[in-house]
């Protein structure tokens, strides 16, 4: 019989391998470009399969597309408790691109600098990926079970809304993890220092729904030197400033309202609904995202229309990034009719729910306990992510999902500007730290 535990019990360290791991996948560029393959996404997973496979577990590859590479693994060695639900543990491989000539350092170089690894990935989410293969390698090599049966699924295309990822598993083979009931993945479980002995693990328990809208003006082509009526360049104009303008009012979701609830209580102060914004502010970037969690959000991002300067051209389009808080679907596709009015039409471009669970059970228990055995400073909240995941596909599931990949940051750290952004970058001690608390709370989960 194989023993349960952790390493605080047995003989092994979860985090041995999580840097060079980290800088290894770093190195695959893995850039999603939206329909086209990128250059290293069945790289990366057939790299995954190895390191899993090195060390007795099996995996099966799934492309819906030559290249689109996702990697499903079941781990359940001697030891798991397989009257248990299993859990879904779940990282994207794909990252976003990244142009070299903004950066310090070769963004797919995976180096070391002051204590970090930087590179494309090192936060969203390579970091993960690591963590989860440092942990699951040095149990399977010390004969540690996990407490319950354990789905590992690598995705594709995470960074393009996983159409050819974790969606087409769900569609096309929903076998591989529809016995999961709890997953969890990207984006929480990272801390928010308040003082010196608290910090704040933001888990992610809901996400936003994604309504990106196409508008389309049509009117009268003519000539550019005549009187015109129905010109579409101006209708358009105008729809554009007006969903550009508009102050969406707050819609504080339950999840929303337990994570201003620990906000006020970590900051020994009461939140006054006229100036809560100005109190986040006080947490530094992360206000940033917090912000935008406080209602629905409409940014034009991308506009067309007309072909030479004295054609008025039949029809202009343009592009709208709406995000809508858990309920708010319905009250934004009402807002933006008005907003745009009669002679402007929408089109859905994508269309994915909001997802909302409660942060409450013994998962969370668990993360709390295992976060705090790490960091006594340690208390986990639950939060509403303003982007979406892979969690979106797991939710048609009716899978709980968590976002829970554990990083001690350094309070200095502008850790939401990591995503995405130019010199992305996460402290080597933090990967450890992270490799240490999910080795932990895979005994306990
Ligand atoms: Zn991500």
């Amino acid at each position: 019989m194989t023993p349960s535990g952790s390493a605080v019990d047995h003989d092994y360290k979860p985090e041995a391998e999580v840097v060079d791991l980290c800088r290894e996948l770093i190195r695959i560029d893995t850039s999603n470009y939206g329909p086209e393959p990128g250059p290293g996404e069945r790289d990366a997973a057939e790299r995954v399969a190895e390191l899993l496979d090195e060390v007795g577990i099996a995996s099966e590859l799934y492309e819906p597309e030559p290249r689109r590479t996702t990697l499903v693994a079941r781990w359940e060695p001697d030891g798991t408790d397989t009257n248990l639900s299993p859990l879904l543990v779940h990282a994207h491989l794909d990252v976003v691109p990244a142009d070299a000539a903004d950066w310090q350092v070769d963004p797919f170089a995976g180096e070391i600098t002051d204590g970090c690894v930087w590179g494309r990935g090192a936060v969203d989410m390579k970091d993960f990926d690591a963590m989860l293969l440092s942990v699951v390698r040095a149990r399977a090599r010390a004969g540690v079970a996990p407490r319950r049966p354990i789905r590992l699924v690598f995705t594709a295309d995470e960074e393009a809304g996983g159409m050819q990822g974790s969606q087409w598993l769900v569609d096309q083979h929903p076998e591989t993890i529809n016995d999961c009931t709890e997953a969890i993945g990207e984006v929480g479980g990272f801390s928010l220092t308040i003082r010196d002995d608290l910090r704040l693990y933001l888990i992610q328990t809901a996400e936003k729904g994604m309504n990106w809208l196409k508008l389309i003006a049509d009117g009268t082509a003519g000539h550019g030197s005549m009187r015109t009526e129905d010109n579409a360049v101006t209708e358009l104009a105008g729809a554009v400033s007006r969903v550009g303008n508009y102050r969406w009012p707050d819609r504080i979701t339950p999840t929303q309202q337990g994570f201003l609830d620990a906000i006020s209580e970590a900051l020994e102060i009461d939140l006054d609904p006229d100036t809560v914004e100005e109190t986040l502010a006080r947490l530094g970037s992360i206000s940033r995202m917090i912000g935008a969690t406080m209602s629905n959000t409409a940014n034009p991002t991308m506009i067309n229309g007309g072909y030479k300067h004295n054609v008025i051209p039949g029809q202009a389009t343009a592009a709208i990034d709406g995000r809508t808080v858990p309920g708010g679907r319905a009250e934004f596709l009402e807002t933006i009719k008005e907003l745009i009015g009669p002679k402007v039409r929408f089109e859905h471009a994508v269309d994915l729910p909001s997802v909302e669970t409660e942060f409450a059970g013994a998962l969370t228990e668990a993360m709390q306990a295992s976060l705090l055995a790490e960091d006594p400073g340690a208390r986990a909240v639950g939060y509403l992510l303003s982007a979406g995941t892979d969690a979106k596909a797991w939710d048609r599931l009716g899978i709980r999902c968590f976002g829970f990949a554990p990083l001690r940051l350094p309070a200095e750290l502008d850790f939401v500007g990591m995503f995405h952004g130019v010199d992305e970058r996460v402290p080597t001690d933090a990967l450890e730290f992270g490799a240490r608390v999910l080795d932990r709370f895979l005994a306990i989960a």
